[in-house]
């Protein structure tokens, strides 16, 4: 891995944390119906959040976990939340920069390889300057979707909702952002897949919504658009297991409860963290899958 590629992991995952902390504040207040815009306070005493009480992870350890003014717990959930975002963001960039796909940096000038490099590719800026542009906006399209996944699925576990303001959020952004990535360079027809693929997952939910509707919830119909449109930017194979992938854990998760006496047929299981679950596999191992897949047939 090169210096540079190492750097940017680092500031994306350093962003993580920093969505992580806002994470927290969205999966605490948006069921709960609580305005995103007032400011944080302590849940027990009211005393309001000082921004040095507000840097991730570190002020809750520089705090031992209590309120600096009443000396209420804080719950170690903030700081794992924390992290974990700031896991899942280095994750997906390392992932990003690794691998080729729409948007992506598989052109080799699209990254600068060292410090170096990057000073060398500054005096022929047009060679690069659009393919990075492309590549970085698609890459913050595929941030704000794991964040959106990440923060879902919480909610869907903690309350059994989607709250769908914030699948609405996530299509107004990632949908636009994806449209800029090919007016900058990328592939429009990854776009035109993308919205194809939202149509498509949209429709397939709804009506498996129409037969059959305890399954699954309205919130899992949208959520589907979503999941659609950012799997169809990446191509056919990662929609097709990304869809398969979600009932297939989806179910496995289901028979081991029910083996493990944790649950009958008509438990309601939350939906939701396994489509996100199954979009992460299809978007990273879609591909491969597919033609392995595909690779099968040709030789039977
Ligand atoms: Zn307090």
């Amino acid at each position: 891995m090169s210096a540079m590629t190492a750097y940017v992991i680092v500031v994306i995952g350093i962003l993580g944390l920093l969505i992580g902390s806002f994470l927290n504040v969205v999966a605490y207040r948006v069921p709960a119906g609580i305005s995103l815009m007032r400011p944080s306070q302590c849940s027990s005493c009211d005393a309001p959040v000082r921004p040095w009480q507000n840097v991730p992870v570190l002020s809750w350890i520089a705090l031992r976990g209590r309120c600096a003014w009443c000396g209420e717990r804080i719950s170690a959930r903030y700081p794992l939340v924390e992290l974990a975002a700031g896991a899942l963001f280095a994750l997906a960039a390392w992932w990003w920069v690794t691998s080729s796909r729409p948007g992506s940096s598989a052109d080799p000038m699209a990254l600068p390889t060292s410090l170096a490099d990057a000073w060398t590719q500054l005096s022929g800026a047009d060679s690069w300057i659009a393919p990075t542009a492309a590549s970085g906006v698609a890459l913050l399209a595929w941030l704000w979707f794991i964040a959106t996944g990440f923060v879902l699925a919480i909610i869907d576990i903690e309350t059994r909702r989607l709250p769908r303001g914030i699948v609405r959020t996530a299509l107004v952004a990632v949908g636009p952002l994806l449209a800029l990535s090919c007016a900058l360079g990328a592939d429009w027809w990854a776009f035109v897949r993308a919205v194809l693929s939202m149509l498509v997952l949209y429709i397939a939910y709804a009506l498996l919504w129409l037969v059959k509707p305890g399954g699954m919830g309205g919130g899992d119909v949208r959520l589907a658009a979503l999941i659609g449109l950012m799997l169809g930017w990446f191509g056919w194979g990662p929609l097709i297991v990304g869809a398969f992938a979600a009932f297939v854990l989806g179910g496995v998760y289901g028979i081991t409860l029910m083996l493990g006496g944790r649950a009958t047929r008509r438990t309601a299981v939350p939906f939701g963290p396994w489509m996100i679950v199954g979009a992460v596999v299809g978007a990273v191992a879609g591909s491969r899958i597919g033609e392995w897949y595909l690779s099968l047939l040709t030789v039977g």
